[in-house]
């Protein structure tokens, strides 16, 4: 049986790389990281090939070309992400369920493509002064990226309805729980 997909999007900061790992490294659900393509610069503790294959500008261009991307978005001015098809193919092809985290746009699309294949989730911050005060202790982006990621979470969180499920990202045990339950009704199984 092919795989399935899990999307989750989320404004920047609203916690989703976080509820994703905790749910990797609980060993309780069977699914793969896809690992997105950017074009921009690593950031923190961050390892290329792990967290993003982080591309120059010309050669995100070139796989945009080559139809390397099952998706991709401009999500900020000049910073392109997208969803490498070698990254989610074979694995669903070979029965492994994958997961995906990217932006609201592209989480939207994702699903369209896929359908019943897919299970969209939506990560609601508790506010955007939350998300601001999450961003700013994350301490990883200058002022500018977190003034640019802020003034797009009202636009963003427009698209909850558009998802399957939506989880409030207020308690993160509680949102983590919430995330495995979601994935594990739609897969099926545990591992
Ligand atoms: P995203 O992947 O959506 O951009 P992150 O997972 O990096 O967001 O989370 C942003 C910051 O908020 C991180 O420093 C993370 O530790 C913190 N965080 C995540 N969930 C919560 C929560 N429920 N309460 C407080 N801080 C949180
Ligand atoms: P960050 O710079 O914080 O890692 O990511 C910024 C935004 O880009 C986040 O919303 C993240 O989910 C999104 N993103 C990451 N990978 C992809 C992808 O492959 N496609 C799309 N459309 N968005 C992505």
């Amino acid at each position: 049986m092919e795989g399935k997909i899990i999307i989750v999007s989320a404004p920047s900061g609203s916690g989703k790389s976080t509820i994703i790992h905790r749910i990797m490294e609980s060993g309780n659900v069977d699914m793969e990281f896809s690992v997105s393509a950017t074009n921009r610069e690593p950031r923190g503790q961050e390892v290329d090939g792990k967290d993003y294959h982080f591309l120059t500008t010309e050669d995100f261009m070139r796989g945009i070309e080559r139809g390397d991307f099952i998706e991709y978005e401009e999500v900020y001015p000049g910073r392109f992400y997208g969803t490498l098809r070698s990254e989610v193919n074979a694995r669903c092809a070979a029965g492994r369920n994958v997961v995906l985290d990217i932006d609201v746009k592209g989480g939207e699309r994702v699903k369209r493509i896929f359908g019943d294949r897919a299970v969209s989730i939506f990560i609601m911050p508790p506010s955007v002064d939350e998300l601001r005060r999450r961003l700013e202790a994350r301490a990883v982006d200058s002022p500018e990226s977190i003034g640019e990621r802020v003034g797009k979470a009202e636009y963003e969180m427009t698209f909850a309805p558009k998802f399957d499920h939506v989880v409030v990202n207020d308690n993160l045990d509680k949102a983590v729980a919430d995330t495995e339950k979601v994935i594990l009704d739609f897969i099926g199984s545990g591992k």
